[in-house]
């Protein structure tokens, strides 16, 4: 009987779980179990059964579903940058940032469509093509002489494992620091603040507040020069520091910086721009929002209105280059 590995080695490795695995290699382990038939998998189609039917033996059999081939594109305009589709992409295809625009890396899309789903504002789209074998992509391949369609599996595969033993490294990571961060809070466990521990705290402890006062007339006392007689014997009178007068006196001192202040002959103008400048972003975030929670048909709207943004930003870039 063929190994799991065998079969796995026929297969696209696209993870895209269309035969109703998590993957590529459980379906295999599944086959060489007996416990699953050789049409599942619908990215590999026709080829992908009559390679698996000689491994095994068996007749070959039509395919449960067919699927065209097909790329991810993300719509740029309306993309809002949540990296939800970085996260479900398994073999990195997707580049992006946090509330950046998100692109995909066409020669690593292996089409398996798993980024669409968790997309919230549904701006990712297959696009069918006539490049396959997918990914396009081919240089983790390990046998340059086998294939196209193995050799595109073989690159699949390697991105896959790469990005799984990362997840796994950063996992390992986050939990060290944890452990870590729990043993130190064990070695110095917190004292509840209460009335018993304040006041002994109280008792053992020099009083800070008393003590400063008195360090403070020393440090006078030394910068005193000595042939003036001793100030601190008759200290002036001090100033009055009632939250009254300190109030009054900031009042005066700012409608005194009020008062001084040059007004440039175009602030009005700054400041006619400044608002709508503001208006403008605060339009943005709506429809942004809108395109995420918002109805149907505010969806519609908003995506509608994102697209057109983006159009009419790329036509100021292009006539501003234009005039440079
Ligand atoms: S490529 Fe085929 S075997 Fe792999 S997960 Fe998708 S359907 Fe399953
Ligand atoms: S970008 Fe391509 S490879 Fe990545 S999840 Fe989307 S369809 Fe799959
Ligand atoms: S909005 Fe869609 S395309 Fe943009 S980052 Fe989120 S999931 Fe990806």
């Amino acid at each position: 009987m063929p190994t799991a590995a065998q079969i796995n080695a026929l297969l696209p490795q696209t993870q895209c779980r269309e035969c109703g695995f998590s993957g590529c290699l459980p379906y295999a382990q599944a086959i060489a179990g007996g416990q699953a038939p050789i049409n599942l998998c619908a990215p590999g189609g026709a080829i992908v059964i009559r390679d698996l039917a000689q491994l095994l033996r068996q007749p070959e059999i039509a395919p449960a579903k067919t699927q065209t081939p097909a790329l991810a594109w993300i719509d740029e305009a309306v993309c809002i940058g949540c990296t939800a589709c970085i996260r479900a992409c398994p073999v990195d295809a997707i580049m992006g940032a946090s509330k950046q625009m998100h692109t995909v890396l066409a020669d690593e899309c292996t089409g398996c469509g798993l980024c669409v789903a968790p997309c919230p504002v549904d701006c990712i789209y297959m696009r069918p093509t006539a490049a396959a074998p997918l990914p396009q992509a081919r240089v983790l391949s390990k046998d340059s002489h086998a294939a196209e369609r193995f050799q595109a599996a073989q690159h699949a595969q390697a991105r896959y494992e790469n990005q799984t033993a990362r997840k796994q490294r950063t996992e390992a990571e986050r939990k060290q620091k944890a452990a870590a961060y729990q043993a130190k809070l064990a070695a110095h466990p917190r004292q509840p603040e209460n009335e018993g521990n304040a006041l002994e705290r109280n008792q053992n402890e020099p009083n800070k507040r008393n003590e400063f006062p008195k360090k403070q007339n020393e440090r006078n006392e030394l910068r005193q020069n000595p042939n003036e007689p001793n100030k601190s014997q008759h200290p002036p009178k001090s100033p009055s520091l009632s939250p009254a007068d300190l109030i009054a006196q900031a009042m005066q001192r700012a409608q005194k910086q009020s008062n001084e202040r040059i007004v440039p002959s175009n602030h009005s103008d700054f400041r006619q721009n400044q608002i709508r400048e503001a208006q403008q972003r605060a339009t943005y975030r709506r429809y942004q929002r809108d395109a995420q929670y918002g109805t149907p048909a505010e969806k519609a709207a908003a995506i509608e209105w994102l697209r057109q943004h983006k159009a009419e930003q790329e036509a100021r870039e292009a006539a501003n280059q234009q005039a440079a």
